[in-house]
């Protein structure tokens, strides 16, 4: 097992530039997800790493050593693509035995880890068997086997689960966080499905044009990201923005207000917005900071946004209701699934605005 860093890695295609003078260091044993919307440089980074692709600048080392000029296979990596890219033409066994008998590992010690693999991930019935003769959840499974097998420094995954449907998405990222559990391989894995991001990840890198806009933990990325960007990317539903500016009534306490919603801004929040009083601003909610009001608007309070439904959808454990503000905009709140209101009805929502987001409104950076 290694860490993994690049260093003012940059990878220009033409006048394309994927990947923009990145920075990143990957500890060992870590699991680091990279994700970032089509096109924003996460398999690039990925393919450099695993030496398929040429840098046209920076460095790369695994542990301590440079690999910028070391061949593919002399990396101590193994990959695992989204199409699995087994051998058609080999039986299971075959294709988990390949990489070692290139490497002539002897037949006894072949055998020993097949077995011990398979027996990991459930595919000791399957070994006589043809890749056209498998599921895709076995496919994939044999993918990772082939992987897993050559006890490598690093794994290399770029989008390993998005050709499974979605029940056998979520059983195979339960069986990978599993394996990372046991194994502790150092684990860089490229997906553009938040969700993946979120439950697989000790850290996500948040990458959008080719550079990064945040690394951290799951958990500090959403509850604290640094730009709209990020806000918006990860959580689902996605979290809510809405223009506006902070104004004050000069006793110290500030609101948000655009038009048809004043909203009082919680005592934590007021001297990160003092700066930004009678500036404009975007206010960014995620869905669980909207409840419906069980005083439905009758009682005075602060923090009340009344609206009408637009669209309803009922989840099962809870119901997203899209409402619409009285500026026009749809936003969403994710309320009990005891919910009965229908598109056109009037309903009152209770902002909690403790779990408020604020950001600059020009450069969309993080206020608070
Ligand atoms: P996706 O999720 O769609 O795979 P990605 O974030 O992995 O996207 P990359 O595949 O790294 O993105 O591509 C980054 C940018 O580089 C894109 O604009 C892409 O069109 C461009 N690009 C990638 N490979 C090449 C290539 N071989 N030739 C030209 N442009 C390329």
């Amino acid at each position: 097992m290694a860490s993994v860093t690049v260093k003012q890695l940059k990878k220009a295609f033409g006048s394309v530039v994927a990947v923009n003078e990145v920075d990143l260091e990957m500890n060992d044993r870590e699991f680091v997800v990279l994700v970032g919307p089509s096109g924003c440089g996460k398999t690039t980074i990925l393919r450099i790493i695993a030496g398929l692709e040429t840098a046209t600048s920076g460095e790369v080392y695994i542990g301590e050593t440079m690999v910028n000029d070391m061949a593919p296979k002399d990396r101590d990596i193994a990959m695992v693509f989204q199409n699995y890219a087994l051998y058609p033409h080999m039986t299971v066994y075959d294709n988990l035995a390949f990489a070692m008998r290139l490497r002539k590992f002897p037949g006894t010690e072949i055998d020993r880890r097949i077995q011990e693999v398979s027996s990991t991930l459930g595919l000791e019935n399957l070994l006589h068997r043809r890749p056209k003769e498998l599921s895709g959840g076995q496919q994939q499974r044999v993918a990772l086997g082939r992987a897993i097998i050559r006890e490598p420094q690093v794994f290399l995954m770029d989008e390993p689960l998005s050709n499974l449907d979605a029940k056998l998405r979520v059983q195979m990222r339960a069986e990978l966080s599993r394996l990372h559990n046991r194994l502790k391989t150092t684990t860089i894995y490229v997906t553009h499905d938040q969700v993946e991001a979120m439950t697989l990840a000790d850290r996500i890198v948040v990458m959008k044009d080719g550079v990064i806009n945040q690394y951290d933990t799951p958990l500090n990325v959403y509850q604290n990201p640094v730009n709209r960007f990020v806000a918006g990317f990860i959580g689902s539903p996605p979290m809510n923005f809405i223009d506006g500016t902070i104004i004050s009534k000069g006793d110290g306490n500030l609101f948000f207000q655009c038009p048809g919603l004043k909203l009082p801004v919680s005592v934590g929040h007021v001297s990160a917005l003092t700066l930004n009083l009678n500036r404009e601003v975007i206010l960014g909610l995620r869905p669980d900071a909207l409840l419906l009001d069980p005083g439905k608007g009758n009682v005075a309070a602060p923090g009340l946004c009344k609206s009408e439904v637009d669209v309803v959808e009922p989840l099962g454990s809870e119901t997203l209701l899209y409402v619409k503000l009285k500026n026009q905009e749809v936003i969403v709140a994710k309320v009990d699934c005891t919910c009965t209101l229908k598109p056109g009805e009037n309903v009152v929502l209770v902002v909690d605005m403790d779990k408020a987001h604020y950001f600059d409104r020009s450069t969309e950076q993080a206020l608070l």
